[in-house]
């Protein structure tokens, strides 16, 4: 019944769109027409033959020029400063009638008639511009319309395609996930004989070019099912109505080809919160209410599994991941160095290199990149040899594509120096074995050095299940552990650096937040300063309030880097272990880093 009520939806809106079209073409042609007839009228304007005469009689003719072939005449007055045409009856009268006139100071000029094709072939082509215009709106009209060619432009692609989970390196955990759905695919019926729920909705989660297509490509491939894709993009239209009118075509599709993998690319484009009500959005509203639509209607019988891509999960509208919908999510990371190492090795297949080639020292060099990215490396070294002249692909040859590739890309720094990297593991194996020593610390998901937006490595916290309250014990721990990172360079490498700049502000806020908004501080007492509901409140607390509540913010984040470097010097074996092994392996696994730090005590 749904689908119904909304075909008829659809079909009015497509005659209201094609009314808006004809009457666009309308107000164009009417257009054109005013705009020749003005033009015309303000050259001739109120000048007649007769006129023409009399004003040759009267001597304010300054010029008259006449073209061969043509009975238009060009006049220029004495205290005019424009041309105007009058119509000559007989030119040869007029000439005659000029000439005996031509005491009055008549200039008068004959041009050859144009021979020069050039612009007779310009004059022509502009007199047909207007058509050439309204053709084109026309022509433009229909395509969007999908009426021309019907729908070839922007239609789903659907693909047979080849590629296996043996062609995306790396991505361990996140294939052995999507074996379960190609199990389904390959055999839909065993799973619903046991009336077990599969995920009919796969979020990819990622930076672009970690190989999000390539995977789900994988999973068409290795259950040998079509593969049809289309872009998010790609439904956001400008006349109302057609993004949903091309998402139900798109499933129509895939129910005829079923079982299948659909692929929407960029799926934020249309599944953003819904936050307003203007133009755009109810486009989008429309085409995401479509997708729910086709989505809650799947059939147990049917086997579609619809994976969708994107790299800002949190911009997505919530109804998109409720249960049936795109209920799971499997992120996608950048590769480690063994992930790249893999994916070199498959992008290097049918490539010739030389024996100075070294792909693991390659990887080594990459931290930060996206499969893409590599894919591109390799193939700008090949054209570079290939330009070269050379037999095979040298090291060079590599260094000068990865030189060329990351001018290139957003940020130009990527490769990071050996000595940043050392200082990276340092700062974040600080984090993390401060961090082991703090009894509301300990909880350590993962410590990188792979950089990460501007950072150039992170340590990541479980996340703790929703706490109503956080006690002052463990905001005090929180604030040694961000110190963690500026103790360790400190105490390993006798220096500081800029790296520490963002711990710093987070620690600042939190302290600041300890002594004025939670009451934390004996010095300061059970003040709640929100200077928005009340301006004056400094004030009114008086200036010596100020200096303590400065005082008290600076104690608390000194003393945490006090004792962050305490909790460090006592345990300088367990930093060094640690940040070796980072250098070394880039990621350090929760279970990892606790057997690590358990072989040390
Ligand atoms: P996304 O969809 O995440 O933007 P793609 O799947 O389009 O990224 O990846 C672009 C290209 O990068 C792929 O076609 C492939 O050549 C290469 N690539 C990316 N990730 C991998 C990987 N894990 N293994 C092998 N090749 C990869
Ligand atoms: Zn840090």
């Amino acid at each position: 019944m749904e689908s119904k009520n909304n075909d008829n939806k659809n079909n009015k809106k497509q005659n209201i769109t094609i009314i808006i079209s004809v009457i666009l073409i309308i107000i164009t042609i009417l257009g054109i027409v005013l705009f020749m007839k003005y033009y015309n009228k303000d050259e001739d304007k109120e000048f007649s033959y007769t006129q023409l005469l009399t004003s040759i009689n009267e001597g304010t003719v300054e010029k008259i020029e006449m073209t061969e072939g043509s009975n238009t005449a060009k006049i220029k007055l004495i205290n005019e400063e424009k041309e105007r045409n009058v119509l000559i009856p007989s030119i040869d009268s007029f000439v005659e009638l000029v000439q005996d006139k031509s005491n009055n100071g008549v200039n008068i000029e004959f041009n050859q008639k144009e021979r020069n094709i050039f612009v007779s072939i310009l004059r022509t082509l502009i007199s047909f511009l207007p058509t050439i215009i309204l053709v084109a709106l026309m022509f433009m009209i229909f395509k969007m319309q999908g009426l021309g060619e019907k729908g070839k432009v922007y239609d789903s692609e659907t693909q047979t395609t080849k590629t296996k989970f043996e062609d995306v390196a790396g991505l361990d955990e996140e294939k052995q996930e999507m074996i379960e759905i190609v199990d389904f695919l390959k055999n839909p019926k065993k799973f619903q004989d046991m009336g077990a729920k599969v995920p009919r909705g796969v979020l990819l989660c990622g930076n672009p070019g970690t190989g999000k297509t390539l995977i789900a490509k994988a999973i068409a491939g290795e259950a040998n099912v079509p593969f049809i894709s289309m872009s998010g993009s790609e439904f956001i239209e400008m006349f109302a109505g057609l993004g949903a009118s091309r998402v139900r075509k798109l499933f129509e599709k895939a129910r005829k080809v079923a079982p299948c993998i659909v692929f929407i690319d960029e799926i934020d484009a249309i599944g953003s919160r819904r936050t307003s009500s203007s133009g755009a959005e109810t486009e989008n509203n429309q085409t995401l209410n479509q997708l729910l639509v086709e989505m809650d209607g799947f059939d147990t019988e049917e086997t579609i599994i619809v994976l969708a891509a994107t790299n800002r999960p949190e911009m997505l509208d919530k109804a998109l991941l409720r249960p049936g919908r795109f209920d799971r999510q499997i992120t996608v990371a950048l590769p480690d160095l063994n992930g790249r190492e893999a994916i070199l090795n498959i992008h290097a297949k049918g490539k010739q290199f030389a024996q100075d080639v070294d792909l693991r020292s390659i990887a080594e060099d990459t931290a930060g990149f996206t499969g893409a990215e590599l894919a591109n490396i390799l193939n700008e070294a090949a054209i570079i040899a290939t330009i070269r002249e050379r037999q095979s692909i040298t090291n060079k040859d590599i260094e000068d594509a990865l030189k060329k590739v990351t001018v290139g890309l957003e940020k130009h720094n990527r490769v990071v120096s050996d000595k940043d990297k050392k200082r990276t593991a340092i700062h974040e194996a600080g984090h993390a074995v401060v961090s082991h020593f703090l009894e509301t610390q300990k909880d350590i998901k993962e410590i990188s050095i792979i950089p990460r937006g501007v950072a150039g490595g992170y340590t990541m916290y479980k996340s703790s299940e929703d706490k109503c309250y956080i006690s002052k014990n463990e905001m005090q721990e929180k604030l040694i552990a961000l110190f963690g990172g500026r103790a360790a360079e400190k105490l390993a490498l006798g220096d500081i650096s800029t790296g520490a700049s963002n711990d710093l502000e987070v620690a600042n806020d939190i302290a600041k937040n300890m002594v004025t908004v939670y009451g934390m501080s004996e010095e300061v007492g059970q003040i709640h300063i929100n200077l928005e509901k009340d301006p004056y409140q400094l004030e009114l607390l008086g200036k010596k309030y100020g200096d303590i509540i400065g005082t008290e913010i600076k104690s608390l984040v000194d003393d945490a880097y006090f004792k962050a470097q305490t909790i460090l010097a006592n345990h300088m074996d367990a930093l060094e272990v640690v940040s070796n092994e980072l250098l070394e392996k880039e990621v350090i696994t929760a279970e990892r880093f606790e057997e690590l730090m358990a072989n040390i005590n």
